[in-house]
């Protein structure tokens, strides 16, 4: 259902979120916990639906993973006085990623407290994560050991040797243990020319003869390798690595994905499924307008005649990619008409090419724009007061920090999400 479109819904609830990624879920079951009722507006799939396959909440000084998430995020919480770790704090952090469950939505990991998970990526690097999708988890690089790094015949989109090479490069530098050599594997099907990953995985959707035929490929040349564990390209994204795996009976696990990947799609699926299950009413929509007075945001319109009235509202529709902020005549939020901030600077009508440096590596402003809130999430105005009394905001639509350069996204999502829930619901965060 687009903006525009005819949508005849009406529904009432205590809280209405809008926004379907990771910020809008997490703030949709928080209200839940607390007891409210609660309906989500969401329009498309956006950032979230691109997902990699990592719980990222703060890149660490240290890539081999011996540094805790929680200390990484200690200290953007000291370096950055704007960020949303050091305005909500960092035990909230831990709360709210508790309280989400990252477990319910197919991930696994050592949490925020223990040495992180060291997980490698397509193009062949490293990254610690406190939780990943489980195939990625089962790739897990702390153990050291050879490790093959599996090449499909006719899936030319990823190249086993140059990650292989990356990635011994990589963990010689930081110490680790383990040497990565590069396999050729057939596939037990044939998918085209040039497949995509969906197209792979689909091709492997044959049953388990199919897996078996697949696993014993891996198997053989794994062991010509002595390879003690084996990394897939992220072609399953689901519970098949696993099954592979036991087949095989070699450890399996799949690379975190350097593009759009099926992990994001599955993660997607994922979360209406939990969503469901938790009393969450969902609507497909977009919300196009709203009513309000008296200082309070009062409903929703939902398309040209649908409307969703609540008690509190909480704002999660993403950045750039989920549609939450937008460049025409100038940089402006889409459903609420919020400023648009840098820091403390409102940047509405500031050329964004002056937000962005040239060189990829440098600072991007741009990437740190967003509506800025007060402590307890309330967008604020131009004067920099709260535009509503009811109105929360979470997620990357949010200004303050910037998810690509710190390896927050995930993590300040969930937070602000969880927080924001909390506070729409009524109560502390
Ligand atoms: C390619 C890529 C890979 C990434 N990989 C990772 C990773 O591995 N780990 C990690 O931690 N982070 C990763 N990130 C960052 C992470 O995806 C984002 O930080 C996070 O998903 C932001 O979530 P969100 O809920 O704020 O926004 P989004 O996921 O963008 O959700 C916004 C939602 O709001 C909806 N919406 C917008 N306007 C309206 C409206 N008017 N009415 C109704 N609905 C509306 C959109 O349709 C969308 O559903 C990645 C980002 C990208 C781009």
């Amino acid at each position: 259902v687009i903006a525009g479109e005819r949508h005849t819904t009406t529904l009432d609830a205590d809280v209405c979120v809008v926004g379907g990624g990771v910020a809008g879920a997490a703030a949709a079951l928080a209200a839940r916990a607390s007891g409210k009722d609660v309906v989500l507006v969401s329009r498309a799939p956006g950032a979230t639906a691109l997902w990699s396959g990592t719980l990222d909440v703060a890149c660490s000084p240290d890539p081999a993973g011996r540094m805790s998430t929680t200390d990484a995020a200690r200290s953007i919480a000291r370096d950055f006085p704007h960020h949303p770790y050091a305005k909500l704090g960092v035990d909230a952090l831990a709360e709210a990623i508790d309280a989400f469950d990252p477990t319910r939505f197919g991930m696994e990991g050592p949490g925020l407290d223990s040495r992180p998970l060291v997980v490698a990526t397509e193009l062949g690097a490293l990254k610690p994560a406190p939780f990943a999708a489980r195939a990625i988890a089962q790739g897990d690089l702390r153990d050291g050991g050879t490790v093959a790094v599996a090449g499909l015949a006719g899936y030319p989109r990823f190249d086993a040797r140059a990650c292989a090479g990356s990635l011994s490069a990589f963990g010689r530098n930081l110490g680790l243990s383990f040497t990565a050599r590069a396999i050729d594997v057939a596939l037990p099907s044939r998918s085209g020319r040039d497949p995509s990953s969906a197209e792979i995985s689909r091709s492997l959707d044959g049953g388990e003869a199919m897996l078996e035929r697949f696993a014993s490929a891996i198997r053989a040349s794994a062991s010509a390798e002595g390879a003690s564990r084996v990394l897939l390209p992220p072609v399953l994204a689901d519970d098949r690595a696993a099954r592979v795996a036991s087949l095989a009976d070699l450890p399996c696990g799949e690379l975190c994905a350097d593009s759009a990947s099926l992990f994001g799609l599955r993660l997607w699926e994922r979360i209406r499924d939990v969503l469901t299950a938790n009393g969450v009413r969902t609507v497909a929509g977009a919300a196009s307008g709203f009513a309000h007075d008296g200082g309070f945001v009062r409903a929703l319109r939902l398309g040209t005649e649908g409307r969703v009235s609540a008690n509190a509202f909480v704002l999660a529709t993403g950045k750039f990619i989920g549609g939450g902020v937008r460049r025409d005549d100038r940089l402006r939020e889409t459903l609420f008409d919020l400023p648009i901030f840098w820091h403390d600077t409102v940047v509405a009508y500031v050329d964004v090419l002056k937000l962005s440096a040239p060189q990829p590596w440098n600072e991007q402003r741009l990437f740190a724009c967003g509506v800025q809130a007060d402590a307890r999430l309330r967008p604020l105005r131009g004067d920099r007061r709260p535009a509503f009394e009811n109105l929360f905001a979470a997620g990357s639509v949010l200004s303050g920090y910037d998810a690509d350069a710190e390896g927050s996204g995930f993590g300040v999502a969930i937070l602000t999400g969880h927080s924001a829930g909390r506070f729409a619901a009524g109560g502390a965060p």
